[in-house]
């Protein structure tokens, strides 16, 4: 049994407490005091008796906490936040402003296995999956007292091949007794694991989906991203396409444009052809009319095109201003909606695909 109670949520702690002979109703102050108010010690928990929390230390109980190791802002005003683990291990995390939105870009692993070329986070290899603790704390000590608004597992590490933990850490984010962030600012991010896209589908609880995409091809996409070997666009898309007829939820794809390898306008085009081909035909007819537009008649979605960002050990350069526009401009004829996302917090390799990179290992 898991004892750390910051990783459970709400349900989670319903049952150990009736499990110990408790009305269910006192999980909710557990809940609260350890999400909304940050209490770390199980004896702080002063809303429940002496003898209760007696019992929880007892039966080995405990309440976590991440370390913030290091914090690096950009002139951009982008913060990253290095976390020690209990383990010894780094993770890190990108604050990001945007007018009155506070986005904060979580890990999810320590390290990855998924090995995509133009990410530093791959070159560390899988060292573990996170706790949903250890997820969540990354929004309660980043930003200080600052309201986080928006968070997007999109940091170190495939959400998806953490399932059951991000699956939780959304749960306790989106509690009302906890941070209440809503589910629409809760976005989980993916290189395309297709069981846990399916997986998604049929939850109760609907964060918001990313797919990072970043080819229009197989052939493209297996040079860039491996995982296209296990699963080649036609099964990732009738994954997405099964999602998208459960929950009706719009997804993001995220392209990040290399020069020479996934940029020009003919990439753009082969991109559109496979945006816009056809899901199968009762998913189209299910969505409400008033959504169909989004996407003419193939998936209903948005594009983030994302400036390639080089690090060190990577011989990848990243698209000029004019392939971008042009790409951008293709896809905006045909309809799609796109937005090109600027370059933020590379001078602390914060940006896109830098994290885990040199600078932070050198703080170890
Ligand atoms: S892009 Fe994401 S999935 Fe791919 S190696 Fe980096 S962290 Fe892992």
């Amino acid at each position: 049994m898991e004892k750390d109670l910051k990783s459970k949520t709400l349900a989670q702690l319903e049952r150990l407490v009736t499990g110990l002979g408790q009305p269910k109703y006192i999980a909710g102050y557990i809940f609260s005091e350890i999400q909304a108010r940050g209490v770390t010690d199980i004896s702080a928990i002063t809303t429940l008796s002496k003898s209760f929390r007696a019992k929880l230390v007892e039966e080995g109980c405990y309440i976590s906490k991440l370390e913030i190791v290091d914090k690096l802002t950009d002139p951009d005003g982008t913060v990253k936040y290095v976390f020690g683990l209990s383990d010894g291990g780094r993770i890190e995390s990108v604050l990001l402003f945007d007018d009155d939105r506070r986005t904060l870009c979580v890990s999810t692993q320590a390290g990855c296995a998924m090995g995509c070329v133009f990410c530093a986070t791959a070159r560390l290899g899988l060292v573990r999956n996170l706790a949903a603790s250890e997820i969540v704390d990354q929004v309660n000590l980043a930003g200080g007292n600052a309201r986080i608004s928006n968070v997007v597992f999109m940091g170190m590490g495939e959400p998806l091949a953490n399932y059951d933990a991000v699956l939780d850490a959304v749960r306790i984010l989106n509690n009302s007794a906890g941070r209440h962030i809503g589910i629409r600012h809760l976005t989980v991010s993916t290189c395309g694991l297709v069981e846990g896209i399916e997986r998604l589908a049929d939850e109760d609880i609907q964060p918001r989906l990313a797919i990072s995409l970043n080819a229009p091809t197989d052939a493209i996409r297996q040079k860039l991203m491996p995982i296209t070997k296990k699963y080649p666009l036609d099964r990732l898309f009738a994954a997405i396409g099964r999602y998208q007829r459960t929950t009706r939820n719009r997804v993001t794809f995220e392209y990040c444009l290399i020069k020479g390898v996934n940029d020009t306008v003919l990439h753009a085009q082969m991109l559109v052809k496979r945006l816009l081909a056809p899901l199968e035909k009762t998913a189209i007819r299910n969505f409400p009319a008033n959504r169909r537009f989004l996407t003419g008649r193939g998936v209903m979605c948005n594009v983030n095109l994302i400036e390639y960002n080089p690090h060190e050990g990577c011989n990848l350069k990243p698209s000029g201003r004019q392939a971008i526009e042009r790409f951008s401009g293709v896809l905006k004829d045909a309809g799609i909606e796109t937005t090109i996302r600027l370059k933020m917090g590379q001078t602390i390799n914060a940006a896109c695909g830098q994290l885990g990179s040199k600078r932070t290992e050198n703080l170890e």
